[in-house]
């Protein structure tokens, strides 16, 4: 075993991280404050090329491994978790799928423009009615001659209401639930396709997040972006291990921020004639944050070197997100404690860690799905 980073993956993880100080670090209470990315702070971050990070070289991309793909989530996490939720979804969730299935036509129009942060994309499943549950999906793909007619309305989308293109999952069959379920890439400018009522937000603000609602919108037969109809949840299988380490590397990017807040606030405040971290009950809790934190980390990068290794973590990853994630909404629990009332205070960092984090609980799975899902697992096989 060797749990070191090799010097390319160092070297590529503390520049991002010099970026994220430089750059995103100035704007994080602007963002969180009007729920909008500054667009020269998006125009200057995507002109350094991050957005192809997994994608291969010849498409603008960094072709890089998965443990330097997490390395890169973790560390624009830390700097503004609104601000890369939409990162990310223009470098994954977004985009995957016009990578994988899309004519060199639609990949020319959409893929490299994402890439190049000059297209938004997203990705959209939620309904009113499904979340966990997509066989309940009630937006419609009808097939007409030379396309597809897509109607229904999405929500909860992120970059939904400024995006440029989204993936959509659509049923092509009611009757086959998951069976009858794809995805279809959906351009702005198709007529029927529009943004609908936009959302506020309790945390991970920033990126626009709300409904795209789809009345009649056509779309030609090479939108439909899979090899085979009626498989879009298998697709969407293969990306889930990847899109759950993501949001472990991001809870561990958050409570690295909210942890080193805590730690500097148990040097400086003082009670009863001495610094808050000379108590035992205060150290106590520094050390259970660090552990869990170190804990949260081996797990994460062990499920990105599977990932890499051309393994299906699939149980292991499921066990990463929730983990770390459980992880990071202790920590920042904690450090609004460490911070006494001021931890209750806008004019402080806890309550905006307190209200971010729990956005980690949604993507990828909520927490009752994924623990239904590795008990399952568990139970059958022994
Ligand atoms: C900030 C944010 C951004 C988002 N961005 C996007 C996006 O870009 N695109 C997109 O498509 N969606 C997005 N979502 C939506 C997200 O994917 C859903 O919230 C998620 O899938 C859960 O669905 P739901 O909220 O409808 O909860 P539901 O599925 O309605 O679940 C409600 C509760 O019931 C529990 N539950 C459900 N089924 C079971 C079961 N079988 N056993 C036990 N408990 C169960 C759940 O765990 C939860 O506690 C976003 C959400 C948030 C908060």
């Amino acid at each position: 075993m060797d749990f070191r980073l090799t010097e390319e993956q160092e070297f590529f993880r503390s520049a991002v991280a010099d970026t994220v100080d430089r750059l995103i670090l100035p704007h994080v209470e602007r963002i969180d404050q009007t729920d909008e990315i500054p667009p020269e702070l998006w125009k200057e971050f995507t002109g350094l090329g991050y957005l192809g990070l997994r994608y291969p070289e010849e498409l603008g991309g960094m072709n890089a491994d998965p443990i330097t793909c997490m390395l890169f989530y973790e560390e624009l996490s830390r700097g503004s978790v609104g601000f890369a939720q939409a990162v990310i979804m223009n470098m994954l969730m977004g985009t995957h799928f016009l990578f994988r299935f899309g004519s060199p036509a639609l990949r020319e129009r959409c893929l490299l423009p994402a890439i190049r942060g000059e297209k938004i994309a997203t990705m959209c499943f939620t309904e009113d009615q499904s979340g966990s549950d997509l066989a309940a999906t009630r937006t419609v793909a009808r097939k007409v001659d030379g396309g597809w007619r897509l109607t229904g309305t999405k929500n909860w989308i992120t970059n939904g209401p400024s995006c440029d293109f989204a993936t959509v999952l659509a049923t092509t069959d009611a009757s086959k639930g998951m069976k009858g379920l794809n995805f279809f890439l959906v351009e702005k400018g198709t007529s029927g396709f529009q943004p609908g009522q936009q959302l506020h937000k309790l945390g991970a603000r920033g990126p626009a997040c709300g409904e795209l609602v789809l009345d009649d919108a056509f779309v030609p037969e090479e939108n439909l972006l899979g090899a085979e109809e009626g498989k879009g949840v298998a697709y969407l299988g293969e990306i889930l291990n990847e899109v759950r380490c993501m949001t472990g590397a991001m809870a561990l990017g958050m409570a690295r921020t909210a942890f080193a807040d805590g730690l500097e606030y148990t040097r400086k405040r003082q009670a009863f004639g001495k610094a808050i971290g000379e108590y035992q009950l205060i150290r106590a809790k520094i050390a259970d944050m660090a552990t869990d934190m170190e804990a949260a980390r081996l797990m994460v990068y062990w499920v990105a070197w599977m990932i890499g290794e051309g393994l299906n973590p699939r149980r292991e990853a499921a066990m990463a997100k929730m983990y770390a994630t459980e992880m990071c909404l202790k920590v920042v629990d904690e450090v609004t404690r460490i911070y006494g009332a001021n931890g209750f205070a806008s004019e402080y960092g806890p309550q905006r860690y307190f209200r971010d984090a729990r956005f980690l609980l949604y993507g990828g799975g909520t927490h009752e799905i994924i623990k239904d899902f590795v008990g399952r697992e568990i139970i059958r096989e022994r």
